[in-house]
């Protein structure tokens, strides 16, 4: 019998990574396996590299955005021959609760991920579900095919956030989601995509995407300069891709009247305070977006007209995970996204 060997990296306790051994067997009835050939570091990876993910605890495999090539196949698989070039939705829905069963499974109460159940994809290979496995158009490598996972969580918040026509969006935060909700909302209609964040290179990488302005929120005050720039009334929709208090006053405070602002990022620190009557006065919705429910196949055909290999700044082997991670986390590194080749 065929047995794959795989070493699979894993954040051991805060800031220090390792590698396991793994041997899979030929994947049973309704599997695939793949042989990784680019996978790309999430910002996710990097609350569970600090020990800070508020769902993940310690020692955790990580990788979740990943391409590679078909291995081997279960019994009954017909979505994809060996050989392919794939990439994969990683999430594990149960397909029976109520969630499920509407076809809402990103609403799964029983949700969770590749990654947290060992199948991290800093890895050779990754067994996965067929349902889940997506063949790569020509017009994506492995590396920008990494990226579709990315690409459909900020599909999933631009689709929540329902953008119209003309509407002026506000994007706080030029990390890759944000970049990429940037240049989705531009796809989608909006009429101006206003992009904020602290990196001048950052910035110059949005308008490069999409944004057809940007603001440094490290030398202009943001709300003024909104304020300023909407004659007083304020964004129809803004996008938090940050996670800090600072940043979510900002995407509610910058909204016209009835706007919608859609949350994204992660909250290392959720106990945050904000004034609530700004949600009366000005009949504001504040939402969250997590995850993906059938946007995985939009991402792969709107990622045909947007650049992500403008997204990729360093590419490591496999062996230099630990040093990738950091290179993530320093601010002087000009990192946006880091991918790792086994
Ligand atoms: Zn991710
Ligand atoms: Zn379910």
């Amino acid at each position: 019998m065929d047995i794959y060997k795989s070493k699979v990296g894993r954040v051991c306790e805060p800031m220090k990574t390792d590698f396991i051994q793994h041997e899979f067997e030929a994947p049973a009835k309704g599997k695939v396996l793949i042989k990784v050939v680019a996978s790309a570091i999430c910002g996710s990876d990097l609350h569970i590299f600090k020990g800070k993910h508020p769902s993940v605890s310690l020692p955790s495999t990580i990788g979740h955005e990943f391409s590679g090539d078909v291995a081997a196949v279960g019994e009954g698989v017909t979505k994809v021959k060996v050989g392919e070039r794939v990439t994969v939705e990683p999430c594990i829905v149960c397909g029976k609760c109520d969630a499920c069963r509407h076809g809402d499974y990103g609403y799964c109460e029983n949700i969770s991920f590749t990654y947290r159940n060992g199948d991290g994809a800093m890895a050779d290979y990754v067994l996965v579900d067929a349902d889940y496995v997506y063949t790569l158009p020509d017009y994506l490598t492995y590396e920008t095919g990494a990226l579709i996972e990315p690409m459909s969580v900020a599909t999933h918040a631009v689709r929540r956030a329902d953008i119209r026509l003309g509407e002026t969006v506000l994007v706080i935060g030029a990390g890759a989601i944000g970049m990429l909700v940037a240049a989705i909302c531009r796809k989608n209609g909006a009429g101006e995509v206003i992009v904020a964040d602290f990196s001048d290179a950052r910035l110059d990488m949005a308008k490069q995407l999409g944004a057809t302005m940007t603001i440094n929120s490290g030398k202009q005050d943001l709300e003024a300069e909104i304020s300023r720039l909407t004659n007083g009334k304020g964004v129809d929709k803004s996008f938090e891709c940050v996670g800090l208090q600072a940043t979510f006053l900002q995407a509610m405070m910058t909204l016209k009247r009835n706007g919608t602002a859609t949350v994204i990022g992660i909250f290392e620190n959720p106990q945050i305070t904000i004034p609530a009557s700004r949600f009366v006065t000005h009949e504001i919705h504040v939402q969250g977006a997590q995850g993906y429910c059938w946007d995985f196949p939009i991402a792969l055909k709107l990622a045909r007209e947007i650049d992500l290999s403008k997204l990729v700044t360093h590419t490591f082997p496999l062996d230099d995970l630990q040093t990738a991670l950091e290179t993530c986390l320093d601010r002087n590194s000009g990192s946006i996204k880091v991918i790792l080749k086994p």
